[in-house]
């Protein structure tokens, strides 16, 4: 998968894609991250790349004419796949999205700063606008790097386990169970005895009342409209009537 990202700080980049599993599906070919900085777009002596927002009030926009040159340039016109701008104003990123946008074959990414990007750039050359939260960050990169990560770990190939992307919390609608690791007891809380008996059977069916246990009380509203056994609805009012 290709990623094309558009930033005034391409340099913030590299030190998280070059690590871990990121930095091995790079190795693998399976993921593709080019950089371009904005500002090698622009045509004036000084490389302006924003300017003062019309109709006062302050800040500062990013100007659409490096903009337009990069991604016409980069990812042609029209463009050779989506072209997204990281906004707080977007669709909210979730691993649905992150799935979906694992199909492609290529991404273009667009990093705002200050009060963001001019409008016309918004209208005319973004296809898609994706926020990673209802919270502003100072710029697009951290959230471009968060969709990149999300997304390249879905695609074939990438975690060593083919199945983990599935296992997951949020993939199959649940929060996962809880893990544990060595040692068998630390300080004085032990590991639940079944993760410890080999009974993969038992193991599984806690496993899942876990997932089900900790998503009614941490994110009731992720079971509503979820397809449930009858044993697993059972589990719920029981959980339900233990907090009661
Ligand atoms: N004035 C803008 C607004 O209120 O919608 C916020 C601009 S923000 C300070 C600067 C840039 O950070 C944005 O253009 C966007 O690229 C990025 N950004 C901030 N919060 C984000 C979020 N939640 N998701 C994705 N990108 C975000």
């Amino acid at each position: 998968m290709r990623f094309d990202v558009f930033t005034l700080f391409p340099e913030m980049f590299p030190a998280y894609l070059n690590e871990s599993i990121l930095k091995r599906a790079q190795n693998a070919n399976l993921l593709d991250v080019h950089l371009h900085n904005i500002r090698d777009w622009t045509t004036d002596k000084h490389n302006v790349t924003d300017d003062e927002v019309y109709g006062g009030g302050g800040g500062m926009v990013m100007k659409p004419e490096p903009i337009f040159a990069a991604v016409e340039d980069v990812v042609g016109a029209p463009p050779d796949g989506p072209v997204i701008l990281l906004t707080p104003q977007g669709r909210v990123f979730t691993q649905e999205v992150a799935g979906e946008l694992a199909k492609h074959s290529r991404l273009a990414l667009l990093c705002g700063r200050y009060e963001g990007v001019d409008e016309r750039v918004r209208q005319h050359l973004v296809t898609d606008e994706i926020s990673v939260g209802d919270y502003v960050l100072t710029g697009g990169e951290l959230a471009a790097m968060i969709l990149i990560d999300a997304v390249t770990r879905l695609l074939p190939g990438v975690l060593g386990d083919p199945d983990a992307p599935q296992k997951d919390s949020h993939s199959a609608g649940l929060l996962e169970h809880p893990h544990y690791t060595r040692p068998p007891e630390f300080r004085v809380w032990e590991v639940p005895q079944v993760l410890r008996s080999g009974n993969h059977a038992e193991i599984k069916k806690w496993r899942r009342l876990q997932a089900l246990k900790r998503t009614a009380e941490r994110r009731p509203e992720l079971l509503e409209g979820m397809e449930l056994t009858d044993e697993e609805r059972e589990w719920l009012d029981g959980f339900h009537n233990d907090h009661h």
